[in-house]
Parts: structure tokens; sequence; C-alpha cells
């Protein structure tokens, strides 16, 4: 591979062997079955500069399985961007579901809002423009609301990863699963250190260091599913 190939590929969101494979998967797999809305927002977001942050269409299409395989109806979005996994699962649960959205900055919510209209499913989202982490112990705050959701998809700043873990395992029933989103941190968890794209340096530490801790969390069953940017799917099991 020459340098250009190597780096695009490290930050091109599929991990798999080549991008004429991601692609193949894409476009005979996900493409076609995706909702026409979800397609339009994703298509709006291509042009945003952050566009890269957005949820990987291939790993949306497994969250959407787990949506419907537990019936999950109350759901926690972290992380919502522009929308592509909140209006994926607005579009999945059933007509009585609902989703606490949070996300510190609402400016970019605004921009897929139009879609999640037109696919009238906003009824279904509570967004919270705030920090995620006094959120999630507000919600913790009401014992209602302990064991309270079925699902939990958490894709904002790594760093917090480990602190959002231990409040879902308390949110998040028995039997219920939390999908973390970049777990693969673009590759560079194999990468050696000092061949690692100083760019990705930082967020590499701390995915090795919330894979790490995952692994060895005995409150849950893992699968690290290389889609996308990496997902981690947890399922609480106590
Ligand atoms: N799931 C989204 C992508 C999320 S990108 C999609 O499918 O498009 C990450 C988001 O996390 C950004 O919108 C950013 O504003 C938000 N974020 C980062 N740190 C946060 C924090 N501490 N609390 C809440 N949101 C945060
Ligand atoms: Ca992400």
């Amino acid at each position: 591979m020459d340098n250009e190939k190597k780096r695009s590929a490290s930050f091109s969101k599929g991990l798999l062997q080549s991008g004429e494979l991601y692609q193949y998967v894409l476009e005979t797999n996900v493409y076609p079955r995706e909702p026409e809305l979800l397609k339009e927002l994703r298509d709006m977001t291509a042009t945003h500069p952050r566009a890269i942050m957005a949820t990987a269409p291939d790993a949306g299409q497994l969250i959407a399985m787990l949506l419907k395989l537990i019936n999950a109806k109350r759901t926690i979005e972290v992380g919502v961007f522009t929308g592509y996994s909140l209006l994926l699962t607005a579009l999945t649960i059933p007509e009585d579901g609902k989703i606490v959205a949070i996300d510190m900055n609402r400016e970019a919510y605004e921009i897929g809002l139009p879609v999640i209209r037109k696919a009238s499913v906003e009824n279904k989202i509570e967004f919270i423009e705030s920090e995620a982490l006094p959120v999630l112990d507000q919600l913790l705050e009401d014992p209602g609301n302990e064991n309270g959701f079925d699902f939990a998809f958490i894709d904002a700043d790594k760093i917090n990863y480990w602190k959002y873990h231990e409040r879902l395992m308390k949110l998040v029933k028995v039997g219920g699963i939390v999908v973390y989103d970049n777990t693969l941190w673009s590759g560079s968890v194999a990468m050696p250190e000092e061949c690692t794209p100083e760019i990705l340096r930082e967020g590499r530490q701390r995915t090795l260091e919330f894979n790490k801790l995952l692994a060895a969390d005995p409150r849950v069953e893992i699968s690290l599913a290389p889609l996308g940017d990496g997902i981690t799917i947890c399922r609480r099991m106590h």
C-alpha cells in the first residue's frame, strides 16, 4: 500500500481489508435497505465539515436489528450530531417508544431535525442539550429510571465512556443492550504508538483503556463488531 492509500485507509470508516470490500458491503447489503429518509439525512450530513462523525450505515443496520431483537422501547442516545443514529432508532422502535437523546451541541441536531419531522418520529424523541454525564446522573435520581431502559447507544467523548458505562449499568435493565461506537478508533488500537498519526493518539489511548475495562467487566457479555469504526455490543447480564 502506498502512503497515500495507507493514510486514507486509516481515516475511512471501513476497517475491512480494502475500501472496495467495504463499498461492496454497503452497496449490496446496506444502502438498498436503508430507509429513504435516513439516506436523506445521511446525504445532508455529507457536506458537513465533521461528516466523518456520523454513525456508519453498516453499523446502523446492526443497531436496528439489535433494537428489533430485544423489542426496545425506551432508549438512551449519547452523542446525536445531525441525528443519523437517532433517526435510525426512532424509525425502528414502536410508536409508543421513547428516546432520551443527549448532546451538548444542538446546532448539528437542527440540521437533521427537518428530516426527523418529515419522518413523523419527533414525538418519540426527548432531546436534551447538555453534557451527558449530569443528565445520566439526574435520570438516576428518579428510582423509576433504574433498570428502566432497554437500550443505549453511546457515541460521544471517549474520555467519559467508562463513566457513562457505570451509569448505564444501572439505567439499562438486565438483558438490555448498550452499544459503544468507535471502539477500534480507525484501527489505531492495533498500531504501535509511534506509528500512530498524532491526531489519533489520544483517542487511541482512551479506546485501549476503555476496551480493556469492558473486557474485564463481569456485568456484561460483549462482542466487538468491526463494522463502521468498531462497535462494542454489551448485554447486561446482572
Ligand atoms: N451518533 C451521531 C454521531 C455523534 S458525534 C450520528 O449518528 O451522527 C459525537 C457527538 O457527541 C457530537 O455531536 C458532540 O457534540 C457530542 N458530545 C461530545 N462530548 C459530549 C458530552 N460530554 N456530552 C454530550 N455530548 C457530547
Ligand atoms: Ca461515532
